[in-house]
């Protein structure tokens, strides 16, 4: 057996949803997503905790833990229209971050292998390297686009005397060409970081970055059209990436490097509903969830919700395909009933 089962606290799954272990296929055979926990925190820069997110992500509802989840919005239930198995942690060592970068692609790998969805539950944004470089691994080296919603671009070289962290994600992704630097679509960027060398190297591998003052110029559906347009081209499937601190801190305060002005938690929903929509999704991970900086568990809520809607926009997705239907989101609640 692979499964680890949770590195930090109680052995619980994704709101009770089956266990598997990543290592034994057999396990997860009839799986449409596969939730991994890498409780990873040693690539941080500034405050830490993240070691702590897959657990509260994972906890952190109100709701019976029955398995039934059913949107509102979309008229779906993620938890049952789909097969989702949660497989627990991958061991991470926090004061060895190759090996854990390692051990953690190695894990989502074997999952999309299978034709699974690969679901990350971060851990620091490290992660975000053996992540969509795991799903790359099986579909091919710069067949998938990269959707990327953050305060900060992670496109760092060296920090801290070390290639892996979680300011530098993204570079390995683009250097290593697991994802073309030009189907990286970055949303929210914003603050004081990174410097001109770093925007410099950015502009040269092709990426689209949308910081937050072009967002609000433009309107974020009108900037997130465009950026899915971009994705799809050329591509096998896309990989989402949300980093936490994309929201404002006032909406998303426990979190290791929180940058004031940001998306509002009703933005980031609406955004990963439409990623799930509307985009061939292919890998997610959900990163920078830091619980001992939050308080009354808003950020767990949001990222715990974060995680839901795409599963559910992902279900409606693959329900209207075969129906032949379309959601539409300006129809009233009851309507038909
Ligand atoms: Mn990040
Ligand atoms: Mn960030």
């Amino acid at each position: 057996m692979s499964r680890y089962g949770a590195q930090f606290g109680p052995d619980i799954t994704f709101l009770g949803v089956p266990p598997c272990d990543w290592g034994e296929p057999d396990s997860y055979r009839d799986a449409d997503v596969v939730i991994l926990g890498a409780p990873f925190d040693g690539g941080t820069s500034h405050r830490a905790g993240t070691r702590f997110g897959p657990r509260y992500i994972r906890q952190t509802c109100y709701l019976p833990q029955d398995g039934s989840r059913p949107s509102l919005a979309l008229g779906v239930d993620g938890l049952r229209d789909l097969v989702v198995y949660d497989a627990g942690d991958v061991e991470m060592f926090s004061g060895d971050a190759a090996r854990s970068v390692r051990d953690l692609q190695a894990a989502v790998y074997a999952v999309a292998r299978t034709g699974a969805i690969p679901l990350i539950l971060g851990g620091d944004h490290t992660i975000a390297w053996p992540d969509a470089a795991g799903v790359a691994q099986h579909l091919g080296a710069g067949r998938i686009s990269m959707v990327h919603f953050d305060a900060h671009a992670d496109t760092g070289d060296i920090e801290f005397g070390s290639l892996i962290g979680h300011g530098q994600p993204m570079r390995r992704l683009i250097e290593s060409g697991a994802v073309r630097g030009d189907r990286f679509l970055q949303i929210g960027l914003r603050g004081y970081w990174p410097p001109p060398d770093v925007l410099d190297w950015m502009a040269a591998h092709g990426m689209r970055s949308y910081e937050m003052s072009e967002i609000t110029a433009r309107g974020l559906a009108e900037c997130l059209s465009e950026a899915f347009g971009i994705a799809q081209d050329d591509c096998d499937g896309v990989f989402l990436s949300v980093d936490i601190d994309v929201c404002d801190p006032g909406h998303a305060p426990g979190t290791g490097t929180p940058e004031p002005g940001g998306l509002t938690a009703r933005e980031l929903l609406d955004a990963v509903r439409r990623v799930g929509y509307e985009l061939p999704v292919v890998g997610v991970d959900v990163v920078e969830v830091s619980p001992p900086y939050d308080h009354a568990d808003i950020t767990s809520f949001l990222a715990n919700r974060v995680v839901l809607e795409v599963l559910s926009a992902i279900a409606r997705r693959r329900r209207d395909a075969r129906d032949g239907g379309r959601w539409d989101p300006r129809r009233p609640l009851l309507e038909g009933r």
